[in-house]
């Protein structure tokens, strides 16, 4: 299985199959994004996002999903359930992070990693603040409605209270495919 850890992509082997490269953006000196990623397989955890994101599709929910792992251990795993929980605020990290939290009785997630399939927006980025989650993983941007690249740039700001690692671009294709087909079939 390939994994990441650090910059670099390892395999199996522990060999170094590839490694993160910054991509120029101007506007967001905290992301890393990954390049030449789509010729390794998807990390599990972005996988299982992927698949809450599938999921939220088949429920009518926007299709965003969310997987926190803790030592190297799937802990928690949402997605977007807004219109079902009549609540504007359940998007898929905040319940995602909430069931992280109940599942290790604490109130922080120090240590945790966030795998979601979009740009976390303005209360998702600050919920992963207070969560003081390790590093977040992102499969798309989201230059509307995202936080963490554009808007906002929370994690950028100096009154941010905890800077997570963030990595951005694993799974980018297959996010934009599952949102684009979401909204083209809801248009039609
Ligand atoms: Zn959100």
């Amino acid at each position: 299985m390939i994994y990441l850890e650090g910059g670099a992509i390892i395999d199996s082997a522990g060999e170094v199959k590839d490694s993160w490269r910054p991509r120029a953006l101007p506007r967001a000196e905290s992301v890393l994004v990954a390049s030449s990623m789509t010729r390794w397989p998807l990390p599990e955890p972005m996988k299982l996002a992927l698949e809450q994101a599938h999921a939220a599709a088949l429920a009518g929910e926007v299709p965003i999903g969310a997987v926190i792992v803790k030592g190297g251990e799937v802990i928690a795993a949402a997605h977007n359930r807004p219109r079902a929980l009549h609540d504007p605020t359940a998007h898929a990290e905040v319940l995602a992070i909430r069931a992280a939290a109940a599942a290790l009785g604490q109130e922080r997630l120090d240590g945790c990693d966030l795998w979601v399939s979009l740009e976390p927006c303005p209360m998702c980025a600050g919920a992963i603040m207070h969560a003081r989650l390790a590093r977040v993983y992102y499969a798309a941007p989201d230059p509307k409605g995202g936080a963490v690249e554009h808007g906002g740039r929370l994690f950028d700001q100096p009154t941010c209270l905890h800077r997570p690692e963030v990595y951005a671009g694993l799974g980018e294709a297959e996010s934009v495919a599952l949102l684009r087909d979401f909204f083209r079939a809801r248009r039609g």
